[in-house]
């Protein structure tokens, strides 16, 4: 693609976009009358217009229904999950609707998942994961090491970029698992790094995971409705993911997590239990002694919060539409875009204002980039972006990360983002 940082290229980009039309289904925050340019999908998603009648149905059916809500209303209440995996399905990568359920939150579910799949020995206890790995991710192994009597210290390996790099080499992760060998009990990676938007390479890091024996489970959080994944093929032993980034759900949406074919099929694998996770033909008998599913549903525990669910239903009805294919088309094109100004901008200024972090191979990322700003005046520059309607994210020390989201973002955008930086330096101190 031969980009031009013109106004009139971004929107003959924009004419041309086949996907131009889903920008409408959603609502943006309005700054002085005009949206915002909000690249900030990766944190929380837009709220598409569709989501307040999908949580009024719901709301309408309670107050009509009452409890009776649960098998009489238009979504019956007790299956709900159901109206909801054969979207998550196509989003992850799934084999089967039996991989896949949405419940709980994201942190929630790690911990239940690394309660079946993290299992240490005396001699296989040890946990790889990246270094700038998100905080709750970390703390979640933290805890889990502790559980089984281990000191974090030395349970949780932490792997970090070489000297003087940012993201990781594939081949030094898989160096390590190698290095770690009959010590390794789990691979937890963020599939998409939230720092740097590094997307790791999970059919080759599951591999090296098997090979010596160890599980692999990734965090999709920043994965999850942005890239096309292909988790079952992959062989990832299990995965989780929120709702509310590029899902689109809502804040505090609810999450949902996968698990192979393989492990689903192991009604013995140790799991908590709760009755919403029973066979669902005898769960309202009560039965007293717990009879799992053989599908990832069987780690439900509650039943549903309906409301959240509606909201995710409502946003998934979009990804329904449009496939994940054509969402990765569309961001190849404006994430590349947008890395096209920012280096033209940075080249007519000597290339010392920032560093994009995040990788140039766009196999190896999604929507997002990641700007090391130099050293004085980031902030400032971030501060006036906001100010002149930008919404992106601002990381200590000088990071700024901004994800133009192909279902609702513009190439327009893009380059109006460039004319504020632009802007900012004449007009601050960055
Ligand atoms: C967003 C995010 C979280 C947030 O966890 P919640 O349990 O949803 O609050 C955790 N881990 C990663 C990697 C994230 O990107």
């Amino acid at each position: 693609m031969q980009y031009q940082n013109t106004l009139s290229f971004a929107q003959q980009m924009d004419d041309q976009d086949p996907l131009k039309a889903y920008r409408k289904q959603f609502h943006f925050p309005q700054h002085e009358g005009q949206p915002y340019i909000y690249f900030c999908g990766n944190s929380l998603g837009l709220q598409p217009k569709a989501t307040l009648d999908h949580v009024v149905e719901e709301l309408d059916a309670w107050q009509s229904l009452g409890v009776e809500g649960h098998f009489k209303s238009k979504n019956p209440w007790y299956s709900y999950h159901h109206f909801l995996e054969k979207s998550i399905l196509n989003i992850v990568g799934a084999a089967s609707t039996d991989e896949v359920v949405v419940m709980n939150a994201l942190t929630v579910n790690l911990h239940l998942l690394m309660l079946s799949f993290y299992r240490p020995t005396k001699k296989r206890y040890k946990i790889l994961i990246e270094s700038d790995a998100f905080p709750s991710d970390k703390y979640a192994v933290d805890s889990q090491a502790q559980l089984h009597g281990f000191d974090p210290k030395d349970a949780i390996v932490e792997l970090a970029p070489r000297s003087g790099e940012y993201v990781l080499r594939t081949t030094d992760i898989l160096a390590k698992i190698e290095e770690l060998g009959d010590s390794l009990a789990l691979v937890m990676l963020g599939a998409v790094n939230y720092y740097t938007g590094q997307f790791f390479e999970l059919d080759k890091i599951t591999k090296a995971a098997h090979q010596v024996g160890a599980i692999a489970g990734f965090d999709c959080a920043h994965a999850a409705g942005n890239i096309p994944l292909q988790l079952h093929d992959w062989q990832v032993d299990f995965a989780c993911w929120c709702s509310y980034k590029y899902l689109n759900s809502g804040p505090g949406g609810v999450g949902g997590v996968f698990i192979h074919q393989k492990h689903v099929e192991n009604i013995d694998l140790f799991r908590l239990a709760g009755w919403w996770g029973n066979d669902e033909k005898t769960r309202f008998q009560m039965p007293r002694q717990f009879v799992p599913q053989a599908r990832a549903a069987a780690w439900q525990m509650s039943n549903a919060p309906i409301l959240p669910m509606a909201a995710h239903k409502a946003a998934l009805a979009i990804f329904d539409q449009v496939s994940m294919d054509q969402l990765r088309a569309k961001s190849e094109l404006l994430t590349g875009y947008l890395e096209f100004v920012l280096n033209d901008i940075n080249q007519k200024q000597g290339s010392n204002l920032f560093n994009i972090i995040t990788p140039k191979d766009t196999k190896q990322r999604g929507c997002q980039l990641s700007i090391l700003t130099k050293e004085t005046g980031g902030k400032e520059l971030f501060n006036y972006l906001t100010q002149n309607g930008v919404i992106a994210d601002w990381r200590e020390p000088n990071v700024i990360r901004v994800a133009p989201v192909p279902l609702y973002n513009r190439f327009e955008e893009v380059f109006r983002f460039g004319q504020l930086i632009e802007a900012a330096i004449t007009e601050t101190s960055f």
